[in-house]
């Protein structure tokens, strides 16, 4: 049975540290962490953990503790890995669409770098030439993931460089004399179909004959994880045993081993993570009910942003009737969290907590409407301690300019 905060963990936390406030569990995050490596036992497979869902570097140090690699979509994120003591070599970034200037800081930080568009791949090529292994993003024109816009490998798809243009890549290699060491591909977030990856794989071993200096395939991320009672995540187990085989399969054709590697979020972090937040007022219209929290879409947009399911338990009434409701927030647009849900009677004041809240929750939380971000507490060892404070009207104010 994986590892839980109980409620009564939940309330303390709370009423010590007030809400709205993310609440991560350290144990949960080593427990996936555990999953991945046992599943992956018989192949050469690193994982580094997509710290884009989740960047407190708390959590960071954390990751690095139980041996997990960390990989990141901005300098900034490498910079901050960095910060939590990650070497540099333990650290992958996958850029998207950015300037090259900012290719040239990561590579001035010495991590692995994947590089995802023609243009930049020729600027490395034309300044660093051999002299740094680099990766490449191929968009391999594969359609999944939860939804439209977590699929990120098909084929109109704005990530990574054309399967059809593997040519001028080749080409651009020769003249260049660039020294392709990786290739990568996430295909999307939330595939629950082992097949999808495998087919990921099918399609980099082909590629992978065109780049005889190729050490490691880059499957990206994507497992995905339950939410709703009764949803089953990806099967971890049946995927390490695909691409064990897969990979051995060429190694015995074609007399080449590569390494695998992975690059989980939320795997790593969702389920580790709880919502906990206030029911500010409860208003009846019709027989609507709307239980009003004090956070919003600023705070946790999944639901609005992308229609996401996250469970919500009364955990201040929990033997509560259960009757439906619509949890709502206070932010000036429509701001729904979820519609006609059954939650156990509430009342103003109770805490409701919102399950899957460790991965793109606080991360991509903004402080829409002039409110605060939430507070964040990770557990660890059986404690609580604050790893962000809530902010003040000062962190507000503090980038404008004042006359
Ligand atoms: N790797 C890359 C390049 C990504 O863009 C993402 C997510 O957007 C991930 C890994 C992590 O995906 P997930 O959180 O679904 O595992």
């Amino acid at each position: 049975m994986p590892q839980v905060l109980s409620h009564q963990q939940l309330i303390d936390i709370a009423e010590k540290f007030g809400t709205p406030t993310y609440v991560y569990h350290a144990e949960r995050i080593t427990e996936q962490y555990s999953r991945l490596t046992d599943a992956f036992s018989g192949i050469d497979a690193t994982f580094f953990y997509a710290c884009k869902a989740l960047t407190n570097i708390n959590v960071l140090k954390h990751i690095k503790s139980i041996g997990c690699n960390i990989d990141c979509s901005s300098v900034n994120e490498a910079r901050l890995a960095l910060m939590a003591g990650f070497e540099p070599g333990r650290v992958l970034y996958t850029s998207n669409n950015i300037a090259f200037s900012e290719i040239e800081a990561a590579k001035e930080l010495g991590v692995h770098i994947n590089i995802d568009s023609l243009s930049n791949l020729e600027k490395f090529g034309k300044k660093y030439g051999h002299s740094y292994p680099v990766g490449i993003r191929l968009r391999p024109n594969i359609m999944a993931g939860g939804n439209l816009k977590i699929s990120t490998g098909h084929s109109k798809s704005k990530f990574g460089i054309p399967l059809e243009d593997v040519d001028k890549i080749v080409q651009l290699v020769k003249d260049t004399n660039l020294h392709i060491r990786t290739l990568h591909i996430h295909t999307g977030s939330e595939i629950k179909d082992v097949d999808v990856f495998v087919k990921g794989i099918e399609v980099m071993f082909e590629a992978a004959k065109h780049f005889p200096e190729l050490e490691i395939i880059d499957l990206g991320g994507g497992f995905k994880v339950p939410y709703e009672p009764g949803d089953e995540g990806t099967d971890i187990q049946l995927l390490g045993k695909k691409v064990a085989e897969a990979f051995s399969a060429y190694a015995k054709q074609y007399g080449k081993t590569f390494r695998v590697w992975f690059e989980p979020g939320k795997f790593m972090v969702s389920e580790a993570g709880y919502f906990v937040t206030k029911v500010n007022v409860l208003k009846q219209s019709g027989d609507i009910r709307f239980a009003g929290v004090d956070s919003g879409l600023n705070h946790l947009i999944r639901p609005m942003f992308y229609g996401s399911y996250h469970h919500i338990e009364n955990i201040s009434n929990p033997k509560g009737k259960m009757l439906p409701y619509n949890v709502v927030g206070n932010i000036c647009e429509t701001d729904t969290f979820a519609d006609n849900r059954m939650i156990a009677e509430v009342r103003e004041g109770d805490y409701l907590v919102f399950y899957n809240g460790g991965a793109y929750g606080f991360e991509m939380a903004s402080n829409y409407n002039s409110r605060f971000r939430p507070a964040e507490v990770l557990v660890k060892n059986g404690e609580a301690k604050l790893i962000r404070r809530r902010e003040t009207i000062d962190d507000i104010i503090s980038t404008q300019v004042l006359d």
